[in-house]
């Protein structure tokens, strides 16, 4: 053995020493940080910065952001519920032969989501300061085991759009609908209101997993109350005109925090489809002004303007002016003055009239 090979096998002793005790003090960390996970089933490791969109998209390749189809509504009846290996998860068994996974909702319902600024009363049971809130979050509104069906599908209204309607605040967004139809729970989660409310009439609120709320108002009836577990889809009640509506319609909200957030972002109600499975839910979606109440009275003084407004519209009669005309002569002809005649057409005495032109004379 030179004395090069015996230096080459020492130092290869102390390697392995170092390797083992590095293995020796490693291994308690590790074991912990294992059995935090196993123990609740679910992972426990918190980040305190949220995921930005591109560590996101790492983590879930493109395709999962394509746009998520409603489930589709059978009249199928449950038939039989059976177990699976993970106990908070069961199989229910349809009579038209199909079987979905689902979460147990007694089992969800513990976790801190549903404990956590908790009433079945308010609005916004949070109270959150904006600006203590962070600026963009990650949330998975599905995953393998939760599905999403469209809570009614249908256009939203052009004057039921989320934002500055009369320098007020409208919180969510209007669709149309008949009385009696079926409007149904957008994602898994557990309702935390179900009662009339000035403004909304029959309320349900559910919360979801990852800490969004959806509201439903002016329903005709609620088919659940506070507590109830609600899968995607299921009917949370029916379609109506109750509180402050001049007709039948959804108004639907989605909030986070205690924030509204035009319901567009997430989902298309035209065609029906969920936008993003992981969605990047940004805090400039929030209005400042999201703290004041709904004000309903806005959607029925938009009824009484459009009716005032058509009414205006169908009362206006146009003159074509021909050679010779003046507007002492058109305002004789039409039971008007000339004075009335400047003020509806925005003119003066001394414009000089076109033959041709249409002015308008009532
Ligand atoms: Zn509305």
């Amino acid at each position: 053995m030179t004395k090069t090979e015996i230096v080459a096998r020492i130092t290869g002793i102390i390697t392995i020493l170092v390797l083992s005790a590095a293995a020796a003090t490693a291994s308690p960390a590790d074991e912990k940080g294992r059995d935090d996970v196993i123990g609740s089933g679910f992972p426990t490791v918190r980040r305190s910065v949220p995921l930005t969109r591109q560590e996101a998209e790492l983590i879930v390749p493109r395709p999962a952001l394509k746009p998520v189809k409603s489930m589709i509504d059978t009249d199928a009846m449950v038939i039989d519920t059976l177990d699976t290996v993970n106990e908070h998860v069961k199989v229910v068994l349809y009579s038209d032969n199909t079987w979905q996974y689902v979460k147990d909702g007694d089992f969800m319902m513990q976790a801190e989501v549903f404990n956590e600024y908790w009433d079945e009363y308010s609005m916004d049971p949070y109270k959150i300061d904006l600006d203590s809130l962070d600026n963009v979050w990650s949330l998975w509104v599905v995953d393998s085991l939760s599905q999403y069906h469209c809570p009614y599908l249908g256009a939203v209204h052009p004057r039921g759009k989320f934002g500055i309607r009369r320098g007020r605040r409208h919180q969510g967004i209007d669709i149309p609908l008949t009385t009696g139809t079926p409007v149904h729970a957008a994602f898994d989660g557990e309702v935390r209101v179900s009662r009339y409310a000035s403004g909304y009439g029959n309320l349900v609120v559910v919360r979801h997993q990852n800490g969004l709320e959806t509201f439903y108002g002016h329903l005709s009836s609620r088919k659940v109350k506070s507590g109830d577990w609600v899968h995607a889809g299921d009917v949370i009640g029916l379609g109506g005109s109750t509180g402050r509506s001049t007709g039948p319609h959804l108004h639907f909200e989605t909030r986070y925090k205690g924030y509204a957030f035009d319901p567009q972002w997430l989902i298309d109600f035209e065609t029906g489809d969920l936008r993003y499975r992981l969605f990047v839910l940004k805090k400039k979606y929030f209005s400042p002004y999201s703290n004041y109440e709904q004000d309903f009275e806005d959607e029925i003084l938009n009824a009484e303007d459009d009716a005032r407004e058509d009414a205006e519209r169908a009362a206006m009669r146009y003159y074509t002016i021909k050679s010779g005309d003046t507007l002492g002569r058109i305002a004789l002809a039409n039971g008007t003055s000339v004075a009335a005649l400047c003020r509806m057409n925005g003119i003066t005495p001394q414009t000089i009239l076109k033959i041709g032109r249409t002015i308008r004379v009532q």
